[in-house]
């Protein structure tokens, strides 16, 4: 859709952590104060996605957020309900910083995952 900015996305201007056919994971172009502040986004304009591609997209971004949010003990994969982009599925997920611009919002989303750097993923 070209009214999408998840859909008018220019890859090439995008910091991207990781690609494949059906998802993205970038940094968000607002980082709200965060060091860090990344999102998954399925690559076709649809609002849900079906369940194993959702189960493969949290594999995905807990795996690449390890990475990326290695400087942080705990990152976390939030709900998109507060989203301002809701008709495009992705995910974000951000570090728990207290000083970040959207930390209130933080606390008041549902959060669809803990990641806890300090231990190897749970399996
Ligand atoms: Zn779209």
């Amino acid at each position: 859709m070209a009214n999408c900015p998840l859909c008018s996305l220019d890859l090439q201007k995008e910091k991207i952590f990781y690609q494949d056919d059906s998802f993205i994971v970038l940094r968000t172009k607002d980082l709200k104060g965060h060091r860090e502040r990344i999102m998954i986004v399925y690559r076709r304009h649809q609002h849900t996605i079906p369940y194993r591609a959702y189960e493969r997209a949290l594999t995905i971004l807990s795996q690449i957020g390890r990475e990326v949010f290695k400087y942080t003990p705990k990152f976390v994969i939030l709900d998109t309900t507060f989203a301002s982009i809701n008709d495009h599925w992705h995910l974000v997920a951000s570090d728990l910083d207290p000083k970040s611009e959207d930390f209130d919002l933080i606390l008041a989303t549902r959060w669809i995952k803990v990641v806890d750097n300090m231990y190897p993923e749970q399996t």
